[in-house]
């Protein structure tokens, strides 16, 4: 009967989850842990095991988790629960947090709704997987990738896109066994949010995306600055979309990551040249490197037939932007860069001025990612077939 209600659970868990209200986020991914405390911050926990419901718990009790020969070993401060394969904490309340702490750690994470743990399957160490309602992950990966100072309009744009995103790349990390990591190879996730402002954002935008002219989700990039004009994604990558264009844009100019500047001694910078094939005679160390301006989102720093992509001279000197002239001095080059980031899709800095002055998120989203269209999930029926 037991073992019967662990099924019924995990199978509502799971139908849930094909209906996109619930996404498993795998955290501290990547992170070797070998044991934590688990401890209700808000609402109960029904704790079950491969063996059934093992017990309920709230935030009177704590529990703390260990890997013991292949296996999760569960004990309280008074009682040892035993070993087990897989570990579930289903929050029964109506809202649900829990709280972990790793034990050579000092630092407690927040985190909302359910908590799988699970053994890993190839090495010594244990993965977490937060079972959570969809708009609890938004609002923490909006805190997590913007923080808490843009204002609220910023922040339901913001949520739109985390979404859309997030959807967008579901199947990611289907082969470990759960939708999408909690570091920025999917999106950064780092707790539960603490403002109320971003949590208000994911819930009145609930299940709104962004799709194409074909009702796809869009590919829904964004930085920090484009540094006055925003590049097209065939610029940067090699897949050519049509919302992704250029747009001109002169919010962003006067914020903080509008410009910046890098010296390059110049003996680095000439042999760098040569290996990229310049060819040795033009490149003297004792003579002048060119000035190069590169005046409007040009691709190439090119010299005498030979061309090397900005973005490959922004990869190699870790650059904020590739967007930079070069100013050739005494023993120096100077880069004078625009912008920081990728330069496709949303610029951040530029959104965030726009709402700040006014502008509705519909027209922010507008204004950077071009014939695109705001859809209620609902209406994505071949969403709910693929996923
Ligand atoms: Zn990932
Ligand atoms: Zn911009």
């Amino acid at each position: 009967m037991i073992k019967r209600l662990f099924i019924f659970t995990i199978a509502l868990l799971l139908l849930q989850n094909i209906f996109g209200e619930i996404v498993n986020i795998g955290i501290y991914h990547n992170n070797k842990i070998t044991s934590f405390i688990f401890h209700p911050e808000e609402g109960e926990y029904s704790v079950f095991t491969e063996k059934g419901k093992l017990l309920k718990i709230d935030k009177s009790e704590l529990l703390e988790l260990k890997y013991s020969n292949n296996q999760i070993h569960i004990k309280s401060i008074d009682k040892d629960y035993g070993s087990f394969k897989k570990v579930r904490f289903i929050g029964v309340s109506a809202t649900n947090s829990f709280k972990i702490k790793l034990s050579k750690s000092k630092r407690i994470k927040v985190y909302e709704d359910n908590l799988f743990v699970n053994l890993h399957s190839y090495y010594n160490y244990f993965q977490l997987i937060n079972n959570i309602e969809i708009n609890n992950y938004i609002a923490g990966v909006v805190e997590s990738e913007v923080g808490r100072s843009p204002p609220p309009e910023y922040f339901k744009l913001q949520a739109i896109i985390c979404r859309t995103y997030a959807l967008k790349n579901i199947k990611r990390h289907q082969a470990e066994g759960f939708s999408l990591c909690d570091k920025v190879h999917c999106q950064a996730y780092n707790r539960k949010p603490k403002s109320e402002l971003i949590k208000a954002a994911a819930k009145e935008t609930n299940d709104i995306v962004i799709v194409d002219s074909d009702i796809d989700l869009i590919v829904a990039t964004f930085y920090s600055n484009c540094g006055g004009e925003t590049a097209k994604s065939e610029e940067v990558w090699r897949q050519k979309l049509y919302y992704l264009r250029t747009v001109k844009d002169t919010f962003c100019l006067h914020e903080n990551n509008a410009i910046w500047e890098k010296k390059i001694p110049k003996i680095k910078w000439i042999n760098y040249l040569i290996n990229h094939g310049f060819p040795k005679g033009s490149l003297k160390h004792e003579c002048d490197v060119e000035y190069f301006q590169n005046n409007c989102r040009e691709q190439f720093f090119e010299n005498q037939n030979v061309q090397i992509p900005f973005t490959t001279i922004r990869k190699d000197f870790k650059l904020k932007s590739a967007q930079f002239n070069v100013i050739p001095e005494e023993n120096f080059v100077r880069l004078e860069g625009k912008g920081f980031g990728h330069g496709v899709g949303l610029c951040q800095e530029g959104a965030m001025k726009m709402a700040k002055t006014g502008y509705s998120y519909i027209d922010i989203l507008h204004f950077y990612y071009e014939d695109v269209h705001m859809i209620n999930l609902e209406s994505l029926d071949f969403f709910k077939a693929d996923y």
